[in-house]
């Protein structure tokens, strides 16, 4: 097997460069062509020697996964669904707006963790992606919508599994996503979205800590317990501890703490003045996610009214408040809606509609 140079994080190709004699900026060189010029084939590499190209032929490859699907709604959200392997895909979703463009990034096909409310957790979990997996949707992204556009500002990963869990692979694309010769963002336009996994946060912290999404969603264990399971294992307490210990790495950060919107469930004013306790102990800002339905309709959205009552609240109380504006709907590509084609090994898709490849829904 060639070795997939997708996979490998600066230091990592430069280390493999080294490893066969040859020079550090012959790596650099190499890492802009296929992250900044988004080259899929060697023979494009057209400064480099010829030996070189040549032996790179031979002895590496440039594999990322295959586009099956591309979808574009009317508001301009873009959605692909990726084919990793025979039996699993992913989706990645692109977000333009007026001063920036978010690409929304799958790192696992399925998801352990089960949160009540989440399209990918009902489809049960196969595996991890790889870091040529999850570079690779931003590759794909970049390439599909002009490198020279350099359309993609801001990537979070808020797409298809738990990245906290998969953080052998993350990491490493996270270091292509910040690094000056491939993508170049700041550290800030990169945000990881955790359910609470409380290690995970401490190895991001120490190891690459860039923007952090906490999935919240209950002002409460026992209502978090239901609706976010992971809960069970680190409750509220050490969730709150480790988004302290996390700001440590990150003076000038803040935690966005993300807040679905389920009607009757936790959107009560009641609810809003308990998570001021919270508020005033992470410095934080409040992403409130109007619910998008599911196939189970165990639940449903808050009215408008409500949320925004919700926000006043909170925003009364000096806490800064943001609502996502719901996009992509009608392609099924908001929040929580992505699901991909997932070859269930823990069985519980059983209960949710799998789309085969190809097949555009309904
Ligand atoms: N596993 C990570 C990241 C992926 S989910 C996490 O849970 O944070 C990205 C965000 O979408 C999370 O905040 C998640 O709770 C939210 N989400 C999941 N299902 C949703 C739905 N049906 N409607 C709105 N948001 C949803
Ligand atoms: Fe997994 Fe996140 Fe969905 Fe929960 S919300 S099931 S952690 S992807």
């Amino acid at each position: 097997m060639r070795a997939n140079l997708l996979d490998l994080d600066p230091e990592a190709l430069a280390q493999q460069f080294a490893a066969v004699g040859e020079k550090p900026f012959r790596a650099t060189q190499v890492l802009r062509w296929i992250h900044q010029r988004g080259a899929a084939q060697f023979s494009e590499m057209t400064d480099l020697a010829k030996t070189l190209r040549v032996r790179l032929e031979t002895e590496a490859a440039i594999t990322a996964p295959t586009i099956v699907g591309d979808h574009v709604a009317s508001d301009g959200t873009r959605k692909w669904l990726i084919q990793i392997d025979g039996a699993n895909a992913v989706e990645s979703v692109f977000i333009p707006e007026t001063n920036r463009g978010t690409l929304c990034v799958s790192s696992q096909a399925g998801c352990t963790l089960d949160c009540a409310f989440c399209a990918t957790g009902k489809q049960g979990f196969n595996r991890n992606l790889s870091t040529a997996e999850i570079i690779g949707q931003l590759w794909i992204a970049h390439r599909a919508l002009g490198v020279e556009q350099r359309a993609v500002t801001n990537v979070v990963l808020m797409g298809m599994g738990e990245p906290m869990l998969n953080l052998d692979a993350v990491i490493p694309a996270l270091r292509l996503m910040l690094d000056d010769n491939a993508y170049g963002l700041s550290r800030r336009r990169v945000t990881v979205s955790t359910s609470g996994v409380v290690p995970g946060m401490d190895r991001l912290a120490a190891e690459c800590p860039v923007a952090l999404a906490v999935s919240l969603h209950a002002p409460n264990d026992a209502l978090r317990d239901r609706l976010v399971p992971i809960n069970r294992k680190y409750p509220l307490r050490e969730l709150i501890a480790a988004c302290q210990r996390y700001l440590l790495h990150a003076p000038r950060d803040f935690v966005t703490f993300e807040y679905v919107m389920l009607a009757g469930v936790n959107d009560a004013d009641a609810q809003a003045r308990e998570l001021l306790d919270i508020a005033a102990q992470v410095k934080c800002k409040f992403n409130l996610i109007p619910f998008n339905p599911i196939a189970s309709a165990e639940f449903a959205r808050s009215s408008a009214e409500r949320i925004r009552r919700f926000a006043e609240i909170l925003q009364r109380a000096g806490v800064t408040v943001t609502t996502r504006k719901t996009r992509g709907e009608h392609i099924d590509a908001a929040c929580g809606q992505l699901a991909g084609a997932v070859a269930d090994r823990t069985r519980r898709a059983a209960q949710s509609k799998i789309y085969p490849l190809h097949e555009v829904r309904p």
